[in-house]
């Protein structure tokens, strides 16, 4: 007997070049070959009389092979068989091309049903290409042989015929073969939805709906199925994230109980005051810290929007409680910045700062005392307490042991309360646990980012996470002006921008990803490695630039694939003014403050999303200078100037954000393999009605049975889930 874990390579029947296809589609195991859902089903299960057929109709018919003829023209060399076949109507012939082994399957007197479309030729109308089935196949259902003449039951005539995604050599037909006696033998499966959760939802129990999926009665039941597997994922995933929720509130933290005297206090020495939703997000991280559960939280906010100064200002007040924190950055030129802003707001901060990159170490005590260390002195110096706020990148604790930074011993803290991590999303419980290894209170996270995502994408995939959202920016800035530049406009684009060079201004320009990002990392972070056409695209860009456009200009050139060491050297240099313009792949770092650079250049626009687009021009616009972001587009169709267009409406980038997941769907702003989710998962976090009901369905089951002793099966699927999406 087959069951759902039986690989495909012991089903007797299958070829060894089918085997190779299907595996080119990750076909392997029964169960894959079950999930493979079609996208479409054509509907041929209205069975016509023949005498009744119209041309340029779908149709079934169903009937007797009268004769069957081969014939091969001379010019093109090409086979047509073609075979007539008769009902109680009238009779009709249907003709396939090309396809010589028709010719040895029909025979006269065989009962046959044909579907497909009817055409006309010389006043005659005939099938052609019909999909064609025998009708008088015997049942075999005692053995694990596929055997093609032996199925029950129609599956490409007569009913709903579903269309699979197709690849080179394997068509619909043949995976219907495949799926329909394996649907009809194989062993029924536990359905791991509880049937509390299938009831309130009106869902088919497992078995019910694989076969409506692949071989529906009525397209209904093909939707309602779609519906129950699409829910299943995001089912799973909310259940993981309200495991990681559960497990991190069993952990202890330090409860920060802050002072509005303190925090007042420090807010007046800033030379700006806060925007209301930086005070509102400061509002509800000082809440949450109150508490001795370790805070999860995301802090969302535009480029530019001001989230540093919202973390740092924490961080000084953590230190007041003689508590550690540590800010890292993804790069050494970030945490360089972070370093310097802190300096600067908070000059007579004297409870030990700290910054630890490869080239140094430094520590400031406040008033102007600065003083450089030896590397393992400033661990030193960490483990000691006398440092109280640590700068670094993320590898600074990375948890793998190897660092760009070499031998460096890992770091450890003597208290450590409250860590910040810019553009990195995630952190998971085991790695928050490592941090602090021994100690019995794990500390309060922060991530910070300038992705927008979605409300309801930030429900589903990040579940676990309390949200911030920072959505204005700091009232001095002047709004960038955007254009979008078609190809013939090109050379006055470039004049205006060498007058800006000339004036003292600097340039970014970003050149289309033309590969996916190759490992689990956001398109936005430097850490993630262009692929090899990505660089050639930028270093053609840059000889353009350098040696045929501006070749009186400073140009330089920053990619994913460049060392950590050039890498930074060449961020500084456009930072210094060294550089006046900086061609990039899209990993440019995304928070750098550069306030000279105030025009943004765009290659093949189109090829972003908007969410992205929208980050890349909040790059400039920093200061009180006017800046501007050029739009280069390949093609100007309709759609890609309705897209663009709506980069110049927008008010914020959350609105993008739902605009993008409306046209491109998740998988474009978090990239696929961020989320790890399957197919049909990413497409319903689109329909928010899903994500909410599997929400729901998530806390009822975790709260009646959090530990799924009455739901084995269930247990049993989601520690497998969680091992394929790499959620653990
Ligand atoms: P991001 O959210 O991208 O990390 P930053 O924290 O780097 O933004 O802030 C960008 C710039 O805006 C910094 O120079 C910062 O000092 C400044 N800034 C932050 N908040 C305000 C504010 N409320 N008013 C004026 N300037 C601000
Ligand atoms: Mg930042």
């Amino acid at each position: 007997m087959i069951n759902i874990d039986t690989p495909l390579l012991e089903v007797k029947g299958i070829g060894p070049n089918f085997l190779a296809k299907l595996e080119k589609l990750r076909i392997l195991t029964i169960k894959d070959l079950l999930w493979h859902f079609p996208f479409r089903y054509e509907d041929f299960a209205d069975v016509k009389k023949i005498a009744d057929l119209k041309i340029n109709e779908q149709a079934t018919i169903s009937g007797v092979i009268q004769k069957v003829r081969v014939q091969r023209t001379w010019k093109k060399k090409m086979f047509i068989v073609e075979i007539s076949v008769v009902d109680d109507s009238g009779s009709i012939s249907a003709v396939w091309f090309n396809q010589r082994h028709l010719a040895a399957i029909f025979k006269a007197g065989k009962s046959v049903n044909l579907a497909g479309k009817i055409v006309s030729r010389n006043n005659k109308i005939y099938f052609s290409n019909p999909v064609y089935e025998f009708t008088n196949a015997l049942i075999n259902t005692d053995s694990s042989q596929i055997d093609a003449d032996n199925v029950s039951g129609l599956k490409h005539t007569g009913r709903l015929v579903p269309i699979y995604p197709e690849t080179r050599g394997i068509t619909s037909k043949a995976i219907r073969y495949l799926i329909k006696p394996v649907l009809d033998n194989f062993g029924k499966l536990d359905d791991f939805l509880p049937g509390s959760v299938l009831k309130k939802f009106n869902f088919p129990e497992i078995n019910k709906a694989l076969y409506d999926i692949h071989f529906p009665d009525k397209l209904k039941d093909a939707q309602i199925a779609k519906r129950r597997f699409a829910f299943e994922d995001l089912f799973l995933l909310q259940l993981i994230n309200l495991r990681q929720r559960l497990s991190l509130a069993k952990q202890k933290a330090f409860a920060l109980k802050i002072d509005d005297k303190i925090l007042n206090n420090l807010l007046r020495q800033l030379p700006f005051e806060l925007t209301s939703s930086q005070q509102k997000s400061l509002a509800e991280i000082i809440e949450s810290l109150r508490k001795s559960q370790p805070m999860n939280r995301l802090l969302q906010g535009d480029v530019g929007s001001g989230k540093t100064i919202v973390a740092a200002l924490i961080a000084i007040m953590a230190a007041g409680f003689d508590k550690q924190s540590v800010f890292m950055a993804p790069t050494e030129v970030l945490a360089r910045q972070h370093y310097e802003t802190l300096k600067k707001f908070f000059p007579s901060f004297n409870k030990g700062l700290g910054i630890l990159i490869s080239s140094e170490a430094k520590v400031f005590y406040g008033d102007d005392l600065e003083q450089t260390l030896k590397k393992t002195d400033f661990l030193e110096k960490i483990s000691s307490g006398e440092l109280r706020i640590i700068i670094g990148t993320h590898s600074l604790i990375s948890t793998s042991g190897r660092s760009p930074e070499g031998r460096q011993k890992s770091v450890k803290f003597k208290d450590l309360a409250f860590v910040v991590i810019d553009e990195q999303h995630r952190f998971g419980v085991k790695q928050r646990a490592q941090l602090v290894k021994g100690s019995k209170t794990i500390p309060h996270f922060l991530s910070m980012s300038a992705t927008p995502i979605p409300r309801t994408l930030t429900l589903t995939v990040f579940g676990d996470l309390d949200l911030s959202i920072i959505d204005e920016l700091p009232r001095n800035r002047k709004p960038v002006i955007t254009k979008i530049v078609a190809p013939e406009n090109r050379d006055k684009a470039y004049a205006f921008i060498r007058g800006q060079v000339k004036k003292g201004r600097q340039v970014f320009v970003i050149c289309p990803r033309i590969e996916k990002p190759v490992n689990n990392e956001l398109d936005t972070n430097i850490w993630a490695k262009d692929s090899w056409s990505d660089v050639k695209a930028v270093e053609e860009e840059y000889d353009k630039l350098s040696k045929k456009v501006f070749p009186d200009l400073k140009v330089g050139m920053l990619h994913g694939r460049l060392k950590a060491k050039e890498k930074e050297k060449i961020m500084r240099e456009f930072k210094n003014g060294e550089t006046d313009i900086l061609v990039s792949t899209s990993v440019v770092e995304v928070g750098v403050d550069i306030s000279n650079a105030t025009i943004m250049m765009i290659e093949g626009a189109e090829r972003f999303g908007l969410a992205q687009l929208y980050q890349f021009r909040g790059r400039v616009g920093r200061s009180e200078r006017q800046s501007f972001c050029f739009l280069f587009t390949e093609s100007v169709g309709e759609t890609v100037r309705k897209r663009m267009e709506s980069l110049l409406e927008a008010k914020n980038g959350f609105e993008l954000a739902e605009k993008d997941l409306e046209i491109r769907g998740p998988g474009e702003i978090l990239g696929e393999s961020q989320t790890g989710l399957p197919d049909l998962a990413m497409k319903a976090i689109q329909n928010p009605d899903l994500v909410k009901a599997s929400r729901e369905a998530a806390e009822e089951i975790s709260k009646e049975d959090p530990a799924f002793e009455n739901h084995p099966v269930l247990k049993k699927h989601l520690e497998f889930f969680q091992k394929e999406v790499h959620l653990e």
